[in-house]
């Protein structure tokens, strides 16, 4: 399909012998049941559209992935914490430099929070530069019209036209997946992270926020760690002024993913992002996206929901993970609140049991999404903090380690999520609704939870 193109050196580790994309097996998914296939109507422009993905230089490069597999390695270990989270759908128009710098400013706020919680290094992923497709529930929304699969695919205003299956977005995708990472990465490179600035936004809010009092002593706490690490000298290091953020999605679209998936010696690389995830809704064991994920190096995801049994949580690591790599398998588990204590133990116990290693991710979102009376799609904070109470607990039981955050968020002010400090009510929902898809938490109640977590880990 590609002609040779990789023949120099990368930084990173050793590479082996090159091989084919054909003995990588990494077009198998084209023959093999899909769920959530998006309907493109037109497969002469589909494949037009993937001929030029194909020769497009990638998002992410393939040494930062081996990083970030290596970075989860620590998770799975028990040594790290890995904090993920953005929006539940990016979109095109809201592929600003206000949004993406409030996003990323509020996930590394919650950083360094868990940082001090939990006394461990904090690896930090977005669901950003290329969180553009959807799974959805139903063929059709509300309206009748056929449902909003991400800018991706289709476009959310509410016309028939608008709704059609366009291929040419992946393109627009790629362009503005590309120019974000581009973007954070100068920006977080460049001192905008540096901890003692992301330390006073949150003692910003602590001072404001209705909740802030509640959290005035480990904010005080951290104000002394960060002093007395002055006063080591270390607050020179370079360390702390420039910020890793990886970036993620729901490998959903194979149509984009397999164009950008690229040959490195002896291994294929998904160079759409850094951490790539299958979603509830698609991860059938011997469907296409379990089979191309498993095709790839990178440090992947699925999401267990409430119906998972353990046994299917072993053939997904068996299927996904054969070499049992440290860091390669994050199990994402999204129950909802009132079932996490009575599902998640018993596929903690055997997949701990039959020696699979994995990250142990909790998603305190996707189980706990309700209609509320005026009919928002919303899920409540309390909800979420005992999701997150339940997985601790879990873990903590039975001696494995909680490694790690999943969650929607924004840096603005939203009225999304019920509940928090702003005691946020059905009849706030409407002030400020603006997610394309999923409630997301607001900067508040995403601080808010960081905090709660923290004394959480500190037991
Ligand atoms: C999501 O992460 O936005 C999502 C659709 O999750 P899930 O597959 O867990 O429903
Ligand atoms: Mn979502």
């Amino acid at each position: 399909m590609r002609q040779e193109w990789h023949h120099f050196r990368y930084p990173g580790p050793e590479i082996g012998e090159p091989v084919s994309e054909e003995s990588l097996g990494l077009d198998h998914w084209r023959e093999l049941p899909r769920a959530q296939v998006p309907p493109f109507p037109d497969q002469v422009a589909v494949d037009g559209v993937m001929e030029v993905l194909n020769l497009v230089p990638p998002i992410v490069a393939p040494y930062e992935v081996d990083q970030l597999r290596d970075r989860l390695a620590l998770v799975a270990d028990g040594k790290a914490f890995l904090l993920q989270g953005g929006d539940c759908a990016e979109t095109f128009a809201d592929n600003t430099e206000a949004h993406l710098l409030a996003n990323a400013r509020t996930l590394l706020q919650m950083a360094v929070v868990l940082t001090y919680g939990a006394s461990l290094p904090v690896v930090k992923v977005g669901r950003v530069a290329g969180q553009y497709t959807k799974p959805r529930s139903s063929p059709t929304d509300a309206l009748g019209l056929p449902a909003y699969r991400g800018d991706l695919i289709n476009s959310l205003d509410t016309t028939p036209e608008a709704r059609v299956a366009d291929p040419q977005r992946m393109i627009r995708a790629y362009a503005n997946a590309s120019s974000a990472m581009n973007m954070l990465r100068a920006y977080l490179g460049g001192g905008m992270a540096d901890l003692h600035a992301v330390h006073d936004w949150n003692k910003d809010f602590v001072r404001t926020s209705a909740a802030g009092q509640r959290y005035e002593a480990i904010g005080r706490e951290i104000d002394r760690a960060l002093g007395f690490m002055q006063a080591c000298g270390v607050q020179d290091n370079e360390e702390l002024r420039r910020v890793t953020l990886y970036c993620s999605h729901e490998a959903l679209a194979l149509e984009y993913e397999r164009p950008l998936t690229r040959i490195v010696g002896d291994k294929a690389y998904g160079l759409s992002g850094h951490f790539l995830w299958i979603g509830e809704r698609t991860r059938q064991l011997d469907h296409a996206h379990i089979d191309y994920i498993s095709r790839i190096a990178n440090p992947i995801g699925v999401k267990l929901g409430p119906g998972t049994s353990p046994e299917t949580a072993i053939e997904l690591c068996e299927k996904l993970n054969p070499q049992n790599i440290p860091g390669r398998l994050t199990l994402i588990s999204r129950m909802g609140n009132g079932k996490v204590r009575d599902v998640l133990p018993s596929i903690v116990e055997k997949v701990t049991a039959a020696g699979c290693r994995v990250v142990w991710q909790c998603d305190p979102m996707h189980g706990n999404t309700v209609e509320s009376s005026n009919g928002y799609k919303t899920r409540h904070f309390d909800r979420i903090v005992d999701e997150v109470l339940g997985y601790f607990e879990v873990h903590r039981q039975l001696g494995t380690h909680p490694g790690g955050l999943h969650v929607e968020l924004t840096g603005e002010d939203v009225t999304e999520c019920l509940g928090g400090a702003q005691a946020i009510v059905d009849e706030d929902l409407p002030d400020r609704y603006e997610t394309a898809c999923d409630p997301r938490l607001n900067t508040q109640q995403s601080l808010e939870l960081a905090f709660l977590v923290a004394e959480m880990l500190r037991g």
